[in-house]
């Protein structure tokens, strides 16, 4: 059976949150919160599948507790659901123009609050869905680019926000374009599936994401890992492909063989993500340069200045695999 979805309540009257929570609780996990700025935060940790967000709150208001909710990336496509007092048209239009889905009306219908929640709820769960199937890069089977991307954000955001380590494996698969030349097209694409297929199981077990992120490049992304835990994954990933064993003529290695640039950074607001990954490139470039089949690895903690300047680089200690 699927998980049961999370219903977020934002309420500054106990009693109302009661009230919903009572209509609710049967058929989904509820989550509580009495004010706009707890109901923020709860959104942030919980991740619920739908909001009904009061209009009238001390303290931040309904509207700008759904204006804060839909201007960040973790929680922008949460439907959220306005409760309004009977007959006040004024708050439901301002509700719909700041990105609320519906409105409910006090006092409740029980059977209409039932309704309402389970049809916006099952949409959900249709979107998200439907967007995980487009996530999916059509050869290898793993995350695409655009997935990658998304995530990325999300976790960085995530990262500065709690002071966590962010970690990035960038693999590029070693020269594939004298395989394709060797072994063709056909071959070349079974030996991409073979590769992406070993990194994405790697990376899951380790509640980490793989993405395809160009032609033969793969970029993988863990949050909260240590450097130490970091490095051992692209261990892994090493020792994995060295056991598939495909057979690369054209190699010095005689196999197929992977270069790797690892960076894990506890973010701050004075760094970007682009820069990271630039810096997590250019490591991948350095083992590309001293003969491939190897991987450099970071450890940058909070010294920021490195990725803006990687000239810096002797300043950090870098692990060589
Ligand atoms: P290096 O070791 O420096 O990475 O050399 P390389 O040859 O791997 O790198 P380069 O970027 O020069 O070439 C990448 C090759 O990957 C060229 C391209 O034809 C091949 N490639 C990219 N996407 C696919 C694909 O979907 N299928 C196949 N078969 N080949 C692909
Ligand atoms: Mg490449
Ligand atoms: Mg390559």
């Amino acid at each position: 059976m699927a998980e049961r979805q999370k219903v977020l309540i934002i309420d500054d009257s106990p009693l109302t949150v009661r009230l919903l929570a009572d209509i609710l609780q049967n058929d989904y996990e509820i989550i509580k919160a009495y004010s706009g700025t707890e109901g923020i935060e709860a959104a942030w940790r919980h991740e619920p599948d739908i909001i009904i967000l009061d209009v009238v709150m001390r303290g931040l208001d309904g509207y700008e507790v759904c204006k804060i909710l839909k201007s960040n990336d973790i929680t922008k496509n949460i439907p959220i659901i306005f409760i309004t007092s009977l007959g006040d048209s004024e708050d439901e239009r301002k509700g719909l123009e700041a990105g609320a889905i519906d409105y409910i009306t006090k006092p409740f219908s029980e059977p209409i609050v039932k309704i309402r929640v389970k049809n916006h709820l099952e949409l959900k769960r249709h979107r998200d869905f439907l967007s995980q199937l487009s996530a999916i890069d059509g050869l290898t089977g793993i995350y695409n680019r655009r997935c990658f991307d998304n995530e990325a954000k999300k976790l960085w955001d995530r990262a500065v926000l709690n002071q966590e380590p962010f970690s990035l494996l960038m693999f590029d698969i070693d020269h594939f374009k004298k395989y394709n030349d060797t072994y063709g097209h056909v071959m070349g694409d079974e030996c991409l599936k073979k590769v992406a297929i070993n990194i994405g199981e790697i990376l899951s077990a380790e509640h980490g994401v793989a993405a395809r992120y160009g032609g033969e490049e793969f970029s993988c992304l863990l949050y909260g890992k240590s450097f130490d835990e970091t490095v051992n994954i692209a261990k892994k990933v090493f020792a994995q492909i060295k056991e598939l064993n495909i057979p690369h003529s054209k190699s010095v290695y005689k196999t197929v063989t992977l270069s790797c640039g690892v960076g894990s950074v506890v973010p701050g607001k004075d760094i970007i993500l682009e820069g990271f990954i630039h810096f997590v490139d250019s490591l991948l470039y350095k083992a590309k340069n001293e003969g491939r089949n190897r991987f450099f690895a970071a450890d940058l903690k909070d010294n920021h200045e490195i990725i803006n300047d990687f000239s810096k680089i002797g300043l950090v200690k870098i692990y060589e695999s």
